[in-house]
Parts: structure tokens; sequence; C-alpha cells
């Protein structure tokens, strides 16, 4: 089973479904495909406040349906299914999806997201949306004035710590090794914070709660002979271990750095191979933001539109 298209877009995050809008409106006849988590990371965060345009906030899976919905408007064919190979040693690039139909795509706009690791707790997907967060950008607001737990001693770790810091009243850092692995001015910072408490050598065991994150049990130098298990009073439970750029199938054609983030020319979306560029988390290690996903969506689908008037396809 083979279909060609002009413009074959993976993922349905913030990136894909820009890029799909525009293009859409650019009449590519663009096929999308939705991956494994439709909607992306915004759908699993509660309410999203700072996407220019809301006023007033709007939820995640809202923002997501709206987009959806912006880029049915201009006829994307939108469908369930994910990337499971690529070939992309030439033009027409083939794309499998669901290990099954093969996609012929003159331009690919890879837009699979990060996925944020988790410890693997049962508590995390019980508490997930209330109480439980991978971004402290996205919802430390809703923790002002209150008291949270960052998990992590790297440089995301340290850096969601002090953001958490500057909106609630305590801040523990749980950090499985006896020293931090952050750049040594981010653990200046973190350890110079009277809001920030580091709990060196801790795990986390679990989270209790009645509707909600009440607080964790933790324990110190787990497996030791002076082990210690207690329990911390938290409202909020945030993960900073690092995330996991979903860009595996792709990595024997294009170039990533040694986390798995597709590295892409300069500032623009272009991979080293032509016609295929890269949009969104992937490909960001830095900012990993709704909007600027959104805006390398967009970047994405222009040098799409321009490489098929360019190639006459
Ligand atoms: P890192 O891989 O650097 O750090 C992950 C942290 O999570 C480590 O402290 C690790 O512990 C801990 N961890 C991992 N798994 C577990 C677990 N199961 N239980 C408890 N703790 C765990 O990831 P980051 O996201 O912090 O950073 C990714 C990259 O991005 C890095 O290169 C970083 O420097 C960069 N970055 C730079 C920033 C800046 O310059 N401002 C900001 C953010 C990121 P352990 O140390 O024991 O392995």
């Amino acid at each position: 089973m083979t279909e060609r298209v002009r413009c074959l877009i993976i993922g349905s995050g913030p990136a894909g479904y820009t890029a799909a809008i525009y293009t859409g409106r650019a009449n590519l006849n663009p096929v999308l495909y939705e991956g494994i988590q439709p909607g992306g990371q915004l759908t699993i965060t509660t309410e999203v406040e700072n996407f220019p345009g809301y006023p007033e906030g709007i939820g995640g899976t809202e923002l997501m349906d709206d987009l959806r919905k912006q880029a049915e408007r201009f006829g994307v064919d939108i469908r369930q299914g994910i990337a499971t190979q690529a070939d992309l040693s030439k033009a027409p690039y083939k794309i499998t999806i669901d290990d099954d139909k093969i996609i012929e795509a003159d331009t690919v706009i890879i837009s699979t997201g990060a996925t944020a690791k988790y410890l693997g707790l049962d508590d995390e997907k019980k508490y997930a949306g209330m109480g439980v967060s991978a971004c402290a950008t996205c919802d430390g607001f809703f923790y002002r004035k209150k008291v949270v737990a960052v998990v992590g001693g790297g440089d995301t770790a340290c850096e969601e710590a002090i953001y958490l810091a500057g909106l609630a009243n305590k801040v523990y850092l749980i950090v499985r090794k006896p020293y931090l692995r952050a750049s040594q001015i981010m653990q200046d910072r973190v350890l110079s914070n009277p809001k920030i408490e580091v709990l060196f050598e801790h795990n986390t065991l679990g989270l209790f709660g009645e509707d909600g994150v009440e607080g964790a049990h933790v324990v110190k130098r787990l497996g030791e002979a002076d082990e210690e298990r207690y329990d911390i009073a938290i409202d909020g439970f945030f993960l900073a271990i690092g995330h996991k750029p979903n860009s595996d199938i792709f990595k024997e054609w294009i170039d990533t750095d040694e986390v798995g983030y597709i590295i892409t020319e300069g500032a623009t979306p272009r991979t080293k191979v032509p016609g295929v560029f890269a949009a969104g988390d992937v490909a960001d290690p830095h900012y990993r933001q709704a909007i600027t996903a959104a805006a390398s969506g967009c970047k994405a689908a222009i040098e799409a539109e321009r490489y098929l008037s360019e190639h006459n396809l």
C-alpha cells in the first residue's frame, strides 16, 4: 500500500498543527498523522495561560482541539497513525505508518515532539493533572504561595526550582545523588535561594492526597544502613529528569545531538536532507513552549512550500 503526497506532517502538537494550517492554506494538500499522543504534550497539562490570544487562559486539550479544527478548515487530511519507519535516502521520502502503509512524500515535516520522562510510579498517573506536572512554566502559576517539590539534579530541575521559588512559598529539590549535575551557576543559584531546600540522596516512593497531591513519601539513602523514610507535605510534584525527543526513526538520515534532538541549519527548520524539516520540541532542547513550537511549525511550512515550488513539485 503506497500513497504519494506533496507534504507529510508527522505529529499533532502545536508545531504539527501550525504547519498543517499554513500548508493547507497554501494548497499543498498536506496529510498529517497524529502520532502516539494526539494533540501532544499540551493535552496532559491543565490550563494554558501563556499562549498569546487567550486573555483568560485556555485548557490544553481545548487549545489543541481549536488548532485541529483550524487545520481541518483548510482541508488538511488528518489521520490517526504512528510513523514507525523512515527512509530518507532519496526523494520522494518513504515513511511507513503503523508498520503497514507507506507514504511517499515530496516534503516531510517532522514534528514528533519530545516526551517528558517520569519516574514510573503509579501515583504519577493517579495524580496526573492533579498536582503532578512535567512543566513548571506551564503549571507553576497554580502553586503560588504553596509548597512544591521538583525531582532532578540537572539544569532543567534547577531552572524549574528557581522559577517555582518565585511563585511558591517553598520548593523541595529531590536529588538522587549527593550532588547536583547542573552547571555551576545554576547550582549556586539553587543553593543560595532561601526558598529552595535540596534533599540530596533522596528518592520518591509515592504520593498521597485525597483530591490531589498533599504529600510525598520519600526515602533518604535508599538501601543503606542509615536509610530513612519519611513524608513531606507538598501541593505539587514536578518532574524534571529529562525529555526524550521522538526522533529515533530519523536518526539514520539526519543529524541529532547526543540526547536525540534533531539538529537543524541555524535558526531554520531545515535538516541536512533537502525537503525534510523539523519543527517543535523534537528539535528544541532550549525553549519547549507551545508558542515556540507553533512558530517553528510555521517556518517549516513556509520552507516546504518554497521547496516544492523551486522543484516544480
Ligand atoms: P539531565 O539529563 O542533564 O539531568 C537529569 C537529572 O535527572 C539528573 O540529575 C538525573 O540524576 C536525574 N534523574 C534522571 N532519572 C532519574 C530518576 N529516575 N530518578 C531521580 N532522578 C533522575 O537533563 P536536563 O533536562 O536537566 O538537561 C538536559 C540538557 O539540557 C542538559 O545538557 C542541560 O545542561 C541542558 N539544559 C540547559 C539549560 C541551561 O543552560 N539554562 C536549561 C535546561 C537544560 P543523575 O545526576 O543521578 O543522573
